[in-house]
């Protein structure tokens, strides 16, 4: 699986283009949606170069996994969608065309400050 360093991801992760930044350590970045589905809207991806997440499991490492893994959670508490402080959020990753991937570098959605509604439409 090649990875397209062009991605618009790719681009935010270097610093060409901006992004409303909400966290970042050694393994993620995260940031907001640039078109928002619910009330809150929140980007999570690692800074590795990772097409999905088949292409993730298959060659990080075990602390790059734990690390987005955990980032996921770090970014739900900071911007108070918790399920432990909170009302809970909703976490997703598209894989591939039928999952309707647009960006080719793995991202975790989260969703929520809202009920976030039916799971599939
Ligand atoms: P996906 O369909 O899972 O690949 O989702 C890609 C997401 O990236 C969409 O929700 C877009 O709104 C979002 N997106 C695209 N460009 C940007 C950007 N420059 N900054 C923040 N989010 C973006």
């Amino acid at each position: 699986m090649s990875y397209d360093d062009n991605n618009i991801f790719a681009k935010i992760l270097r610093g060409e283009i901006p992004c409303k930044k909400i966290y970042e350590d050694e393994f993620v970045l995260s940031f907001h949606d640039i078109n928002p589905q619910k009330k809150v809207h929140a980007l999570v991806i690692p800074k590795g170069k990772y097409v999905n997440l088949e292409d993730f499991t298959s060659k990080a490492t075990s602390e790059e996994i734990a690390g987005l893994m955990k980032g996921i959670s770090t970014v739900a508490k900071k911007i108070g969608i918790s399920s432990i402080d909170n009302g809970g959020f909703r976490t997703l990753s598209n894989v591939g065309e039928n999952g309707g991937q647009e960006v080719p570098h793995l991202h975790f959605h989260l969703f929520g400050g809202e009920k976030v509604g039916r799971m599939v439409q």
